[in-house]
């Protein structure tokens, strides 16, 4: 860490303004090196956290009139003292000033590189680090939701409270090992009972919360299914409202799967447009349906999509009572009723008596093509959503590396809960909470090492 680091912190392109960030002990004597306050003061003679217009000179020539922002000391984000170029946001300044900076002895940052220097000074713990990436990517109230809380430590406070009663025990188990000729018990084993099940608890709830988390995260993943022709791509176009997808009047055209995103009532949903679903003996088609099936195994909502004039109401039903499960939001989608009668006929009929409420509640009838009923769809998925939306107040990982670590640390609880119950000595019991602390410890990054931070931080983009 020794040496100084930039990076353009704003997007590349042309902007208004674009910031490029220098981090590191020499980050003020570089940039003194290089700027000139109007001021006259240098940078390293003004108060940390002031910003100072000046010009920006490439050996002699002035580049730019930008203003320098200076964080000293280890009042900055990176805890180094940095500076903070903000430019016009030409991409020959940005080359410019950056190369001169080289010139002067900075480096090019690496992708995430200046919160990794903001985790390793103990500015926030990995978790928090890792929620800065989220937030960036963060593109629905929900997901901002979450990746603000974990930003704030919401999650790491729990486990570390956790994990400190936990050592609290480890400790007094290990001290009774070298009283071990007394026969003494330091570590009371009702109370250590009592906090095994609440840690087991806990993690129970935060590796629950992840199924939330992770529709959050990427979002509500929704598969729309029909036969070939039965409007799929002409309903994600109207959902989206433009014309993306390919409409084509020959059935199977849409053999590709392709995803949209939409964003209704504060969640993100992916709408997978999938390949019609019919007994063929075509080779495509048969890849096709295996697909639709495949994609509604992995969706939360499933749009299915028929017509009177195309499908037998049992062949509906057996489908819906073949792909149902719980966790599956079915709603059934009457396409094509500005051709139709447009009423609640026999066939509906025969569908929700056979399939309401148990298997779906919902059967409305649309046209895809007018636009019919569209609206009433959305605010259907826009209720779907608040469960998501409201539960973002909760605790909830969103991260695969946190749910990992949990699962770990449940699996040692575990162990250590029936070596409890089978009487085992101290020294089996310390190596079980040793490897459960480990795993926890993990998540806030009390224990780590350099290829899971390399991983992680990899993920960034650069200048963050
Ligand atoms: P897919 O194979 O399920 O994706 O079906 P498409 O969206 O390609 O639609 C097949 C045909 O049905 C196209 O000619 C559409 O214009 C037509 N279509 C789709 N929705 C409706 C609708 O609501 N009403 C009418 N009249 N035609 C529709």
């Amino acid at each position: 860490m020794n040496e100084t680091i930039i990076a353009l912190a704003t997007s590349s392109g042309s902007g208004a303004i674009a910031i490029i960030r220098i981090s590191g002990k020499d980050a003020i004597s570089i940039a003194d090196s290089i700027f000139k306050a109007h001021s006259g003061r240098s940078l390293a003679n003004s108060d940390s956290h002031t910003v100072h217009l000046g010009y920006f000179f490439d050996f002699g020539t002035v580049i730019d009139e930008c203003l320098a922002t200076i964080f000293k000391g280890k009042k900055s984000y990176t805890g180094e003292p940095t500076v903070e170029f903000s430019c016009h946001g030409s991409s020959y300044i940005i080359q410019q000033v950056i190369k001169v900076c080289l010139a002067k002895g900075c480096r090019l940052a690496k992708a995430g590189e200046f919160t990794l220097r903001a985790f390793l000074n103990g500015k926030m713990d990995l978790s928090q680090a890792e929620a800065v990436a989220d937030l960036i990517a963060s593109d629905s109230e929900a997901s901002h939701a979450i990746a603000m809380k974990q930003m704030r430590g919401g999650f790491t406070s729990e486990i570390e409270e956790l994990r400190a009663e936990l050592l609290n025990f480890a400790s007094l188990i290990e001290l009774e090992l070298d009283f071990s000729e007394e026969d003494v018990e330091f570590a009371d084993r009702n109370q250590f009972r009592t906090l095994l099940s609440k840690i087991q608890k806990a993690i129970k709830r935060l590796m629950d919360s992840f199924a939330t988390g992770n529709v959050i995260k990427n979002g509500v993943p929704v598969a729309i299914v029909g036969k070939p022709n039965a409007g799929k791509s002409t309903l994600l176009n109207a959902l989206l409202n433009e014309e993306r997808a390919i409409v084509s009047d020959i059935a199977g055209t849409t053999r590709d799967t392709i995803e949209e995103v939409l964003h209704i009532g504060g969640t993100a949903f992916r709408f997978i447009d999938t390949a019609g679903i019919r007994e063929t003996s075509d080779k495509i088609e048969e890849i096709g349906v295996k697909k639709a099936k495949e994609k509604i195994a992995q969706a939360n909502v499933l749009l299915y999509l028929y017509d009177e004039l195309d499908n037998h109401p049992q062949e509906v039903i057996d489908f819906v009572k073949e792909v149902y499960r719980e966790d599956l939001k079915i709603i059934l989608l009457h396409n094509k009723v500005d051709v139709s009668s447009g009423e609640f006929g026999e066939f509906d009929q025969k569908l929700k008596s056979e399939l309401v409420p148990k298997y779906t509640d919902i059967i409305l009838g649309i046209s895809a093509k007018e636009n019919i009923n569209i609206d009433i769809l959305k605010s259907e998925l826009a209720t779907y959503a608040e469960s998501f939306t409201s539960s973002a107040n909760n605790i909830i990982i969103s991260n695969s590396r946190h749910y990992e670590a949990l699962s770990n640390a449940l699996t040692e609880i575990i162990k250590v809960q029936e070596g409890l119950e089978m009487n085992l000595s101290g020294d089996l019991l310390a190596i079980d909470i040793r490897e459960a602390l480990y795993h926890l410890g993990t998540i806030s990054g009390e224990v780590t090492n350099d290829e899971v931070l390399g991983n992680i931080f990899a993920n960034f983009c650069i200048g963050k």
